[in-house]
Order: C-alpha cells, then sequence, then structure tokens
C-alpha cells in the first residue's frame, strides 16, 4: 500500500539571516526568520513525510519553543524524521517539492538541494525532486516578504517487497 503525505509552510525574510534552502546556503542579503536555519522547504518536506506516515508534524516533534534546536540545521530534523519513518517500518519512495520565492533565483541550487536531501533520506537524487516558481509578483510572496514551500511524498511499508 503506497501513502502519500503533503506539507507546507512559509517564513518571512528577514535582514542578517543565512538563506538556507534545501540544505544549501544560498548567497542573498536576506534570510528567512525562524527558531532553527529557517530551511522552508526542509520544513515543509519533513511534515509531507511526517503526514505519509501519520506521525503528526514538525511542531510537534521539534517544537520552536525547545532551546536544543534554536539555529539548528534543518538537515538535522529531516535525519531524525527519518529515523521516525524508519522505526514505523516505512521506506520513501520519492519526493516532490515546490518553493515559491520572489528571489533570488535557485535555478542554480537545485541540484545541491537534492543532493543534500537524498543524503539525509539515504535515497537516491533521482527519488527527490525540487521546484522554484516566483509568485508573479502577486501578493506578500510577490512582495517578497518570505518564501513558501510545498512537498509531497509517498511512502510504503519497507515490508511490501519483502525487506
Ligand atoms: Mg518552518
Amino acid at each position: 500500500m503506497i501513502r502519500f503525505g503533503f506539507g507546507y509552510d512559509i517564513h518571512r525574510f528577514a535582514p542578517k539571516r543565512k538563506l538556507i534552502l534545501g540544505g544549501v546556503h544560498i548567497p542573498s542579503k536576506l534570510g528567512l526568520l525562524g527558531h532553527s536555519d529557517a530551511d522552508v522547504l526542509l520544513h515543509a518536506i519533513c511534515d509531507a513525510l511526517l503526514g505519509a506516515a501519520a506521525l503528526g508534524d514538525i511542531g510537534q516533534h521539534f517544537p520552536d519553543s525547545a532551546p536544543q534546536f534554536k539555529g539548528i540545521s534543518s538537515l538535522k530534523f529531516l535525519t531524525t524524521t527519518r529515523e521516525l519513518l524508519d522505526a514505523a517500518g516505512y521506506r520513501l519512495l520519492n519526493i516532490d517539492s515546490t518553493l515559491v520565492l520572489q528571489a533570488p533565483k535557485i535555478a542554480p541550487h537545485i541540484l545541491a538541494m537534492r543532493q543534500k536531501i537524498a543524503k539525509a533520506l539515504k535515497v537516491g537524487v533521482d527519488q527527490v525532486s525540487v521546484k522554484a516558481t516566483t509568485n508573479e509578483g502577486l501578493g506578500a510572496l510577490g512582495a517578497g516578504e518570505g518564501c513558501a514551500a510545498y512537498a509531497v511524498a509517498s511512502i510504503e511499508l519497507a515490508t511490501a517487497r519483502g525487506v
């Protein structure tokens, strides 16, 4: 049985913050505001994975009130999420995701993001898709006030293939 999960997140841009997306540092005057490194893409992917397994959400597992998560790399959230799914007997099939932001340009960094995410999840790069689009200048995202991310994940019970 294949299960699907969906994740969404949004963070506000702020000065004096590094822009980290998909575990990759992207040169930018502004970064995203958050308790962790505010990697909106990894947060959406974690929620998609947790959702697929009905294991709650990122706020439940990594609360932003917890001092141990302050400034932490969200790659740590992703590896812990993978461990939670492993423990529940699930195997990842694929992830698809979309970043929505006006600037900077994301295309040159997509492959590096896919590689970081695949490594953290112990899957092939071909199982991880990252896409990016602008918001066509519309609304808060279009005005460059923040960055949003959507993700879908599919998983199956590891026993489904007799492993
Ligand atoms: Mg978040």
